[in-house]
């Protein structure tokens, strides 16, 4: 770290009201734990802020000593952004308050909530909106990339659904955005990742949503890939906006449901989603278990907020992680093609491809309403590379590398810069597509010095 003062590391401590943890303190190695194993950084310090107050502090202490500043919000994305060598952490995993309004559908999130946080107390009223599929995943970092999940195709991206948010700039000051105030800013952050200031707090519109929905699995054998997957494109394209079906190629886990001679075979997975009366989803999901010959399905009636969880078993923290993600318009019948000769090699049994259906609401909006421009995506997909030991590395990342290139060819322009991986420095200016020219304008407005650098960076023009 740049040499600071061990008194100014002592103002910064005094009247914290978080914890700020040095390298030799206890509990340091556990604060700079992320979900992505292979990330191992040593921060000189780390502030986990108990709120607002602190994250200008540690901002100011950043600002003024020339320290080189993270942002942590749960820590997920893929990158490693929200860690730093020898620099400052500022950490909001413990600002993980969310409030709900149930009469005015509106709830204000802090920004080290996870989608567990806030999908919890919005279910408690009924309500929700459009998060992620892995509940461990934070608010802050999901939002301000876009944020898709199950409940998109009805109700749009994260950021579609929301209403304003109290930002502490790089300057320390604590402004908020909305649409009528720094229209500006409130269009940056809607896309334009941590790049404009550190979210201390996001407020949501809600929609009533179950809490008790039709959802689940159809699992078919990797023999019918082929079919399977074209039938399930066709589906899709005529499915209703309250329907998401999403594919998971991969080897099966072993899911009580399941044969046990399929256990750890490749597979097709069907995941489904009807966010609207179980009844009518049942008569809609009736087509997707007669594609084949499924080895299994537990599709039922459940809390969606269950169903929010129901992917966490396989993406735990700490596991070794690299990704590759393209969107598309379609699925062409080559890239089904590619999929399945790459599904066939998978390098170890945690690695998979999905595609996340999402079109529907998401694609309303122009790309220039928002930072998120990738309006025209009706699948983002990644190619989920994720193993135990380091020993695999060489071969699981390579596997990854293999099938982004061989899938490029029938994939859109932009990428989702909440899946770009730390060695992607070159596809950020694609995934900020037509937007990156006034991007770079206003990051010269709010943040000239760059201060939020560790993130998919936009140099300030
Ligand atoms: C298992 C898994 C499943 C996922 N599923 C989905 C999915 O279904 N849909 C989807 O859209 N995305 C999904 N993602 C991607 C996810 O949206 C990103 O990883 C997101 O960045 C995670 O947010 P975070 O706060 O946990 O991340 P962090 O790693 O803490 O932060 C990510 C970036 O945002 C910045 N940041 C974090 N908090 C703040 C803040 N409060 N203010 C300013 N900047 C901040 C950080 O500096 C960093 O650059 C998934 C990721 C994982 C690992």
């Amino acid at each position: 770290m740049t040499r600071v003062d061990a008194t100014k590391i002592e103002a910064l401590k005094k009247g914290f009201g978080g914890k700020v943890f040095l390298p030799k303190d206890a509990g340091y190695d556990e604060a700079r734990k992320i979900w992505n194993g292979m990330v191992d950084k040593r921060p000189a310090i780390i502030a986990t802020c108990a709120g607002t107050k602190d994250v200008v502090k540690a901002l100011n202490f950043a600002r003024e000593n020339g320290v080189l500043l993270a942002v942590r919000g749960a820590g997920h994305h893929i990158a490693g952004n929200s860690l730093c060598d020898d620099g400052i952490v500022i950490d909001l995993s413990r600002m993980k308050a969310v409030k709900v309004d149930a009469g005015a559908r509106r709830a204000r999130v802090e920004g080290g909530a996870t989608l567990a946080d806030f999908d919890g107390a919005a279910q408690a009223h009924g309500l929700a909106t459009p998060v992620g599929i892995n509940s461990t995943t934070g608010i802050a970092g999901l939002t301000l990339g876009g944020g898709f999940g199950w409940l998109s195709r009805k109700y749009g991206m994260t950021i579609d659904n929301l209403e304003s948010a109290e930002v502490v700039t790089a300057k320390g000051e604590v402004v908020q955005a909305s649409a009528s105030v720094n229209p500006d800013l409130f269009w940056a952050i809607r896309g334009g990742s941590g790049n404009f200031g550190i979210v201390t707090s996001f407020e949501f519109r809600l929609h009533p949503v179950g809490p008790d929905l039709l959802s689940g699995l159809v699992v078919y054998p990797f023999a019918e890939a082929k079919t399977v997957l074209k039938q399930y494109r066709d589906f899709v394209a005529r499915s209703p906006e309250a329907l998401s079906v999403w594919t998971v190629l991969r080897k099966a886990p072993p899911l009580p449901f399941l044969p046990a001679a399929v256990h750890g075979k490749e597979v097709v997975i069907l995941a489904l989603l009807y966010a609207g009366d179980p009844r009518e989803g049942e008569a809609l999901v009736q087509p997707l278990r007669k594609f084949g010959k499924p080895v299994g399905e537990h599709i039922g009636v459940q809390p969606y907020a269950a169903w929010q969880q129901a992917f966490d078993p396989l993406l735990t923290p700490g596991a070794r992680n690299y990704w590759k993600s393209h969107n598309f318009t379609k699925i062409a019948d080559g890239l089904i093609d590619v999929a399945i000769q790459y599904v066939a090699k998978l390098p170890s049994p945690h690695c998979e491809i999905f595609f996340g259906s999402i079109g529907g609401a998401t694609k309303r909006p122009a790309p220039t309403a928002t930072a998120y421009a990738h309006r025209d995506a009706e699948y983002v997909m990644n190619v989920h590379g994720r193993w135990d030991t380091p020993a695999e590395d060489e071969r699981c990342i390579q596997w990854s590398r293999d099938y982004f290139q061989a899938s490029a060819p029938f994939a859109s322009a932009g990428a989702y810069v909440n899946f770009l991986t730390a060695d992607e420095t070159d596809r950020v200016r694609s995934a900020y597509g037509p937007n990156y020219e006034r991007l770079a304008q206003l990051k010269r407005k709010y943040d000239p010095d760059n201060l939020f650098r560790m993130n998919q960076n936009i140099k300030p023009g």
